[in-house]
This record gives C-alpha cells, sequence and structure tokens, in this order.
C-alpha cells in the first residue's frame, strides 16, 4: 500500500494513487513566470487541481508517483522534507512591501529567516513561524511556535504558540529587535528546540509544552535574554 513519500514531500491523496507536491516561494508571493511555470507544469503532468496550502504554498494534486521527480524539475525546486503537511513552515503577511498598515519588511525578513534556518532538520516537533507586518497579526503569530511582529522601533518575537487540540498563546521573549538581533536569537532557540525534541522527558513536544516543563526563565537565558 503507498504512503507519503516525506523525502520528496510528496503527499499521498484519497485516491491511494495520486500525489500532491508542493511549490511555491515564501509567503505565496508569485511573479507571472513562476506561476506560468507552476500552470504549465500542472498541465503537462495531468494534475487535477492546484490549491493554496494553509502555509501559503501552491499544491499541485493529482501527480503521478512516476512523475514526481520530472515535475519537481520542471517547476525548478527542490522539494523540502518537513513541507509535507504543514510540519514545517513560515508564514508572512505581505508587510510593507504591499500592505498600507505594514511597519516592515516581513517578505524580505521572512526570506532571511528561510535561508538561514530552513528546513529546521531534526527538530521532531512542528516548527511554524509566523511573521507579520503589523498588530493586526493577520497570519497569527501569537499561535505560532514561533511568532514576531513588525512595529517601526523594530520586532517583537514571541514564542510556544500552538494551535490544534490544546489552543495556547505563544510569550513575548523580547521587543525592539533589528533583524540581526533576530537571527542571531532564532539561533539559539532552535537550537535549544531542537536538543529538546530529542531529549527523552520532551521527547517530540511541541515548543510552548517544553516551554511549560522547562521554564520560560530556561529559553531566555539559552537565548541570552537574561
Ligand atoms: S498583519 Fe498588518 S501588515 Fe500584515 S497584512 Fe495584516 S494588516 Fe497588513
Amino acid at each position: 500500500m503507498k504512503d507519503d513519500i516525506l523525502s520528496k514531500a510528496a503527499v499521498l491523496q484519497r485516491d491511494g494513487e495520486t500525489y500532491a507536491l508542493m511549490a511555491g516561494p515564501i509567503g505565496g508571493v508569485l511573479d507571472i513566470p513562476t506561476a506560468r511555470r507552476i500552470a504549465q507544469t500542472a498541465k503537462k503532468y495531468g494534475a487535477q487541481t492546484l490549491k493554496l496550502t494553509g502555509a501559503q504554498r501552491l499544491a499541485l494534486i493529482g501527480i503521478k508517483e512516476e512523475d514526481i521527480d520530472a515535475a519537481y524539475e520542471d517547476l525548478g525546486i527542490k522539494p523540502v522534507q518537513g513541507s509535507e503537511l504543514c510540519r514545517q513552515y513560515i508564514k508572512v503577511c505581505p508587510g510593507n512591501t504591499f500592505c498600507s498598515r505594514g511597519q516592515r519588511d516581513t517578505i524580505t525578513f521572512a526570506g532571511k529567516v528561510a535561508e538561514n534556518f530552513y528546513p529546521f532538520p531534526k527538530i521532531q516537533a512542528k516548527v511554524k513561524i509566523g511573521i507579520a507586518g503589523c498588530f493586526n497579526s493577520c497570519v497569527e503569530p501569537a499561535i505560532k511556535d514561533i511568532g514576531i511582529i513588525g512595529l517601526p522601533k523594530g520586532w517583537i518575537l514571541m514564542a510556544g504558540g500552538a494551535g490544534g487540540k490544546d489552543p495556547t498563546l505563544g510569550e513575548v521573549l523580547a521587543r525592539n529587535l533589528g533583524d540581526d538581533e533576530v537571527l542571531d536569537i532564532l539561533d539559539k532557540l532552535l537550537k535549544y528546540y531542537r536538543g529538546a525534541s530529542q531529549r527523552h522527558q520532551t521527547r517530540n513536544m511541541r515548543l510552548g509544552v517544553i516551554m511549560q516543563k522547562e521554564g520560560k526563565d530556561r529559553l531566555m537565558r539559552v537565548c541570552g535574554l537574561e
């Protein structure tokens, strides 16, 4: 019986035969040539549908197993393990690139986060990051493992939020941060998350649960925020 092919970020569909492939850049912002290439690839390999996922990706639904590699090649992207089933993502609002309320350049900053850290290897739990360009929080940063909000004086960084069966609001770790300060803290924070998600007592747990068990103080210390 077939199953998801995680190394290729290919998700088995309900027909038990075909797969959904994940395409589309950070934030779901596509230029016309990229959109055209995705549509042409979908047509060439007989995808039945294109779907915008909750993680702002475009899923090509209905790709045959034998066409997966060729379809990714035509798309010009490498599959990222962890992007399937929304286990890992960076969800970002348009920020001041497109939105009149935006206080900071979320799209460029999300690109830096992706470039430095994505995919987040060996973290045995979900890693959901939300980056919003103002307090309107259109990408719900308060319920992400890591939430970032842009304001005129800098970024607010939150950690420990989650949706799902135990909805939790993230806690603020720091305010008024510059881009490099956030990246530096994220480096420490993600290493801590990776280590904790592999430790016996906190194996596979979400960041918010780990914070409850080990204490926000410990996380703050690890991140150099005391
Ligand atoms: S969070 Fe703010 S900047 Fe981002 S889309 Fe919503 S209103 Fe615009």
